[in-house]
């Protein structure tokens, strides 16, 4: 396989654990397809996003890192996505310029074909949207010419918002619909590797029930087969087609 046929996509998850409930069927589907996805974590979310943990007692912010990663690893491998940790710090998220450049390397080296990040607003969580700013921003450098001149620019990919806790509040609103069905069990699987969220493995199972159902009800011709699990997308920019069924 020559390095131009390999599809990729880039995911970029604020917390440890937001890519396997907002987009963890999508890179179980992709990478069966033969795509390789990689998944950067900007956090662990190890203040915000770790209560249980810390519940226990006896944590320090070393000991809930260390937690969060093999829950994040353990869920990449189930998902078969490489991953990697900025570990930038959660609550607040924050990025300085070595960062965004970062990442802006990062879409240079991946190339991607498509990318996933958060919902462009949430009022429950100001990290969120960082990393949403934080994938666009990286984005537009890595397809500067005149950043790192010399290397090879990446093309503009389409840029996919995964499903936010409260879309209403996020203003976000799905216009794709992915059929998940196929590899619902491995999506369940990296769920369950996020032991401090317990909380949210159901939750997380009726959203997908959810999106399921709504996206039989807009299926086309093309694609008619029993859907029972979704994932709802955001996107960001035009899709440009030459087909549009
Ligand atoms: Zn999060």
């Amino acid at each position: 396989m020559t390095e131009t046929s390999i599809k990729t996509a880039l995911v970029v998850s604020a917390h440890s654990a937001d890519f396997v409930w907002r987009a963890g069927g999508a890179i179980a589907l992709h990478q069966q397809q033969g795509y390789q996805v990689h998944v950067v974590c900007l956090s662990f979310g190890e203040r915000g996003e770790s209560a249980k943990l810390w519940r226990k007692g006896e944590m320090t912010e070393e000991k809930v890192k260390q937690a969060r990663r093999s829950e994040a690893q353990a869920a990449a491998d189930i998902l078969g996505a490489s991953i990697e940790f900025f570990d930038m710090g959660d609550y607040p998220l924050r990025a300085d310029k070595e960062a965004l450049f970062r990442l802006a390397d990062v879409y240079r080296r991946i190339q991607p074909h498509f990318v996933l990040t958060h919902s462009l607003h949430d009022p429950y969580n100001y990290d969120h949207p960082m990393a949403t700013n934080l994938a666009q921003e990286a984005r537009i450098i890595a397809q500067a010419e005149g950043y790192r001149p010399g290397e090879k620019i990446i093309a503009a990919p389409p840029v996919y918002c995964f499903e936010p806790h409260q879309p209403e509040q996020c203003h976000w609103k799905p216009d794709v619909l992915l059929d998940i069905t196929s590899v619902w069990d491995k999506k369940y699987a990296a769920i369950q590797c996020m032991a401090g969220q317990e909380h949210l493995w159901e939750y997380y199972t009726r959203v997908a029930q959810q999106r399921g159902v709504q996206a039989k009800r807009n299926v086309g011709i093309t694609a008619a087969r029993d859907i029972i699990y979704g994932e709802g997308y955001q996107s960001i920019f035009p899709r440009v087609t030459e087909d549009l069924s």
